[in-house]
């Protein structure tokens, strides 16, 4: 492991300022350490950020939910407001990682994880995210898990959270806090499309540390859920995945917010899904009319193919069983 200093912070000001030195932040280190032992990452000084005060759930005043970035993955899946307004959240962090993990690492940390892709992983193999410019071994290597849609001539990785689908599908927000002040971003502009810079995974600015995601009020009832497909059970990445949540008054669908994991290179929002969605009544038939669009602009790869089909099954179940049989 590459040497490095350690220092824990216990103010936002003195965090901030270690960041703008350029200290890399840590909480729960559940990626950060791995990639660390293997030599992908080689921060010089890490800060440790666990004493900040970003560790609660709060209902904001219009009834959406603020998940404090330091919040555990198993505190927020375990929440009762979690739990009753957004079941997709609780689900797709439950459906995460192993329960040990799920003790350590953070909301804000798992927006941050970095990709599966085991050529990233691996120090001997070309890659433009780990090393820009050094190629992409995957695009001619074996590329089964990586990303049908999103990706670039430069890289094909699909982004590994479970939990950022289901924020994408709500239209979440990530809160920021840095030298300039507070600013507030989309989750599906946080993430970025690797393009011609995969090494740029964020929206971050040097020194800005993510203080909270929100999730703003639904109409409700709002039903939710989330559907993992993956290779086993458990502690396993996702193949595809599917968020589900729709709101329905007077037998008519109001509103339909539905995204995809582990197929896209950031958390894939399906918007031609929704307006399938959104007006109709609903039946089995229009699950499965409105799933025929979930893979609209795929470009699979030699060994994904699958994925094309499986992320329309993903979906259509999910709509079933969140929208029920009909
Ligand atoms: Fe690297 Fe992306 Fe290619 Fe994987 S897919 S080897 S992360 S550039």
């Amino acid at each position: 492991m590459h040497p490095f200093s350690f220092t824990k912070v216990a103010s936002t000001r003195d965090a901030l300022n270690a960041g703008l030195r350029g200290g890399r932040y840590i909480a729960g280190g559940t990626t950060l350490v791995d990639l660390m032992r293997e030599t992908v990452e080689r921060p010089e000084t890490l800060v440790d950020i666990t004493g900040l005060p970003l560790h609660r759930i709060t209902v904001t005043e219009r009834g959406g939910l603020r998940i404090g970035a330091l919040v555990r993955m198993a505190e927020a899946a375990a929440d009762s407001r979690v739990r009753t307004t957004f079941p997709v959240i609780s689900q797709a962090l439950e459906l995460s990682a192993s329960a040990q993990l799920r003790n350590m690492a953070t909301v804000g940390g798992n927006i941050m994880q970095r990709t599966r892709c085991t050529y990233f992983r691996d120090v001997t193999a070309a890659c433009n995210k780990r090393e820009p410019g050094s190629g992409c071994a995957a695009l001619e290597g074996v590329n089964r898990t990586h990303a049908i849609l999103g990706a670039s001539g430069d890289c094909v990785a699909t982004h590994p959270s479970d939990v950022a689908v289901a924020f994408a599908a709500l239209d979440a927000s990530v809160h920021l806090l840095g030298p300039d002040g507070q600013r507030s971003v989309p989750v599906t502009g946080f993430l970025l499309r690797p393009g011609s810079t995969p090494n740029r995974e964020h929206a971050l600015r040097k020194g800005e540390l993510i203080t909270a995601v929100e999730i703003p009020a639904h109409p409700r009832p709002l039903k939710s859920g989330y559907l993992k497909v993956r290779d086993r059970q458990s502690y396993e990445f996702a193949l595809t995945s599917a968020a589900v949540a729709l709101h329905v008054r007077g037998g008519v669908i109001r509103e339909a917010k539905v995204a995809a994991g582990g197929v896209g290179t950031v958390p894939w929002k399906l918007p031609a899904v929704e307006r399938h969605l959104i007006g109709e009544r609903p039946s089995d038939a229009l699950w499965t009319e409105a799933s025929e669009r979930a893979a609209d602009g795929a470009r699979p790869l030699e060994h994904n193919r699958f994925k094309v089909e499986l992320l329309k099954r993903t979906d259509e179940r999910q709509l079933r069983i969140v929208g029920g049989n009909r």
